[in-house]
């Protein structure tokens, strides 16, 4: 079972997931005594978290006056991918009111990434977006240690390794910021406004350049002792597969992934085995996922196996997870979740005839409902906790 939380917590995350709430109603949804309720509203209202909203449609009787989160409140969301940063800053609500995405190159280095990301800070304040933040939330493409906010050996990231990201944003904007791994961050938007919204077990798997996979256990994210649970994408699949970029052999991802695919696009276009393929090649130079997936949709016979073959493998590690794990959804995002239907009924064909029938009785395998603002989401959600968290 889980420890009761705060009651400030609650309250503040209900404000945060449902707007304008009556008093009257705070105390039915929370159910507890009305005294007690005010009290503690009183107190966030002079901690500036909460503020005064009106009077509710009367419910006979005397009118109950309304309560939202300070409308002031500001949380930004960084989004770092291998090649593009996201930036966005969202009310208390975590509705976005200024965003901007740009392409960029992660193995730029730390110091030039985030004097990037500062800046388009300093352009959101000054074209109004804020006056000051109240959390950051950042998510970044490799490993975390999530308790000392640094990316940790990071493959794709070369200079980032233990580079102090929390301690640089939380210097430069004099507030709380939470680093995490990208894959988390989307699962955590998935969880506050997609798919798994409420769902308190769920895998979230992303796949893009690489493969990985966020894990809801019992409502909290489970990150493992360093940081780097979920890391799905090295697990062997093919002990006679090919080399992965991590010096193993015949990892998932070595085999089924953005760059895995466009290998193989390659490979077919060049080999004669795909018209649709060899086409594009000869137009634009260069395959990527993309291509094989609009490939597919026109019926490229060998596009629609790239895709099963990828469909199969990521599924048979999922069916794995799911009888260690008992999860009650997965949801596929990314990048690549755009090879729809085919990738996903592949899945669901591995996971359901491999997982034992308890397990999969009632378990959906579907695509994420955000899409590419998951990770922003989820961003502002992890920052958006720590001032929640402090307001005791
Ligand atoms: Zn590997």
């Amino acid at each position: 079972m889980r420890i009761a939380e705060p009651l400030h917590l609650r309250l503040l995350r209900l404000l945060r997931d449902q707007g304008t709430v009556s008093r009257a109603e705070l105390a039915d949804r929370l159910e507890i005594p009305r005294p007690r309720l005010l009290a503690e509203l009183e107190r966030l209202v002079g901690a500036g978290y909460i503020a005064e909203a009106g009077m509710a449609a009367s419910r006979g009787g005397r009118r109950s006056t309304l309560v939202e989160l300070n409308p002031n409140l500001r949380f930004a969301a960084v989004d770092l991918g291998a090649s593009s940063v996201d930036v966005e800053v969202t009310n208390g609500r975590l509705e976005p009111i200024s965003a901007y995405t740009e392409s960029t190159d992660i193995r730029s280095g730390p110091k030039v990434i985030l004097h990037r990301v500062n800046e388009l800070l300093a352009k959101a304040k000054a074209d109004g977006a804020y006056e000051r933040l109240d959390a950051i939330g950042i998510g970044v493409p490799g490993p975390v240690s999530f308790r000392d906010g640094v990316p940790v050996s990071p493959p794709i990231m070369p200079g980032w390794d233990r580079f102090p990201v929390r301690e640089l944003l939380t210097r430069e904007h004099g507030c709380p910021a939470v680093v995490d791994n990208d894959v988390n961050i989307m699962a955590i938007g998935e969880r506050h406004g997609g798919v798994a919204h409420s769902v308190d077990d769920f895998l979230f798997v992303k796949i893009g350049t690489g493969i990985g996979c966020g894990i809801y256990l019992s409502g909290e994210v489970y990150r493992g002792t360093d940081g780097c649970a979920g890391d799905i994408g090295h697990i062997q699949v093919d002990s006679h597969g090919p080399m992965c970029s991590c010096g193993n052999v015949g990892c998932l991802e070595a085999l089924f992934s953005g760059a895995a695919l466009a290998k193989d696009a390659a490979l077919a276009a060049r080999g004669g085995t795909s018209p649709a393929l060899a086409e594009r090649l000869a137009a634009k130079g260069t395959l990527t996922a993309r291509d094989v997936a609009e490939a597919a949709s026109e019926g490229d016979v060998t596009c629609i196996r790239l895709i099963r073959d990828g469909g199969r493998r990521l599924g048979g590690v999922l069916a794995g997870l799911v009888s260690f794990a008992n999860p009650s959804m997965i949801v596929i995002g990314g990048g690549l979740a755009h090879l729809g239907h085919i990738l996903l009924a592949e899945i669901r064909s591995v996971v359901y005839r491999r997982s034992l029938p308890l397990a999969t009785g009632n378990l959906p395998v579907v695509l994420s409902g955000l899409g590419p603002r998951a990770g922003g989401t989820g961003a502002a959600a992890l920052g958006s906790a720590v001032p929640f968290e402090q307001a005791c």
